[in-house]
């Protein structure tokens, strides 16, 4: 069925009962998360509808207000909301106050509860989609944002024997290595100054590499590191997810194992999926409507 068709079925299809649930952030235009969902709601025969809100700063209280007022079912927070809504929240669980980032409010009878996905969507990805056993492996994160807090927390938890951040900017790579340090203080993380990706050794003995920085998300961007430093028994993930990044050109050009973000992104929305209606998400056909998109 083509998309208009497929939109006009779906909008017929709200009623009286149907439960919403969406995406609160600035921007959203570009969101592939109503895609996917609604989708997968679809394909469930699943009284649901998942909507794009675009919220200011100045407006996200009045919109988390707004989840009560208007008993909407649940809400994806993402970029500039993913810290500051915290505080409007009757509840969070542990991934958020260790990560002090919300991505999905589950609202149930006007109690507002915070979870944070991305952890445990990038993991499900990089073991469902990629076949890779995070337990023992050495991990080397680029980045130091919210999302590298939220997936070295979550390989730490599963047991990887090494982690070395990298940040272009050094104080958060540090500032990182302290707050896992707080919050696992069992597993010594190391850091590595940024110009040292340039250097033949960089990845020695690293088993999985991973590009959790915003590198890769322009065209034009350069790359990310250079592929001397790649190794054939290296995995690559890239979390960028708009486009092909560099880094994922050159680990396909050399035959390496890889994955890029979308495949991250389809995971973690399949956790809010999980969380808002109790029913395993439907991951293939979400991938499906998510790579059609991208062509
Ligand atoms: P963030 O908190 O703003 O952090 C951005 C990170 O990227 C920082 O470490 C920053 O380094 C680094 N960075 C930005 N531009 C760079 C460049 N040109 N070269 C080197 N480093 C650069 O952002 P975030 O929320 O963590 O998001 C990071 C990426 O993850 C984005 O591409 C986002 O789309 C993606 N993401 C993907 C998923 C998914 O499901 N696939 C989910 C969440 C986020 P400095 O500290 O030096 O500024």
């Amino acid at each position: 069925m083509d998309e208009s068709k497929r939109n006009y079925k779906m909008i017929m299809n709200i009623k009286g009962t149907t439960k919403i649930t969406g995406v609160f952030g600035d921007p959203v235009e570009h969101s592939l998360s109503p895609v996917f969902q609604n989708e997968a709601f679809q394909a469930l025969k699943m009284d649901y509808v998942y909507i794009p809100f675009l919220v200011k700063k100045e407006n996200l209280k009045k919109a988390v207000d707004g989840i009560k007022a208007l008993n909407i079912r649940g809400i994806n927070i993402t970029i500039p909301h993913k810290s500051s809504v915290i505080k409007y929240l009757d509840e969070i669980d542990e991934n958020v106050e260790i990560l002090g980032a919300a991505n999905t409010i589950l609202n149930e009878d006007g109690f507002l509860k915070g979870f944070n996905t991305d952890g445990k969507g990038f993991s499900m990805s990089l073991n469902k989609d990629g076949g890779f056993v995070s337990k023992g492996k050495k991990v080397l994160i680029l980045g130091a944002g919210g999302t590298a807090y939220a997936i070295a927390g979550q390989l730490i938890r599963e047991d990887i024997s090494r982690l070395v951040v990298c940040n272009r900017t050094n104080e958060k790579a540090i500032l990182l290595k302290k707050h896992l340090k707080k919050v696992f203080p069992h597993f010594s993380v190391e850091t590595i100054d940024f110009e040292k990706r340039r250097h033949k050794e960089f990845l020695k003995d690293v088993d999985l590499l991973i590009n959790a920085t915003a590198c890769g998300m322009k065209e034009g961007n350069e790359p990310i590191i250079s592929k001397e430093v790649l190794h054939k028994d290296l995995f690559v993930y890239d979390v960028v997810y708009n486009r092909k990044t560099e880094l994922i050109d050159m680990a396909q050009t050399q035959g390496l194992k890889y994955l890029n973000g979308l495949s991250m992104l389809i995971y973690q929305g399949a956790v809010s999926f999980e969380i808002w209606t109790g029913l395993k998400a439907p991951v293939e056909i979400m991938k499906k409507y998510v790579s059609s998109k991208l062509q």
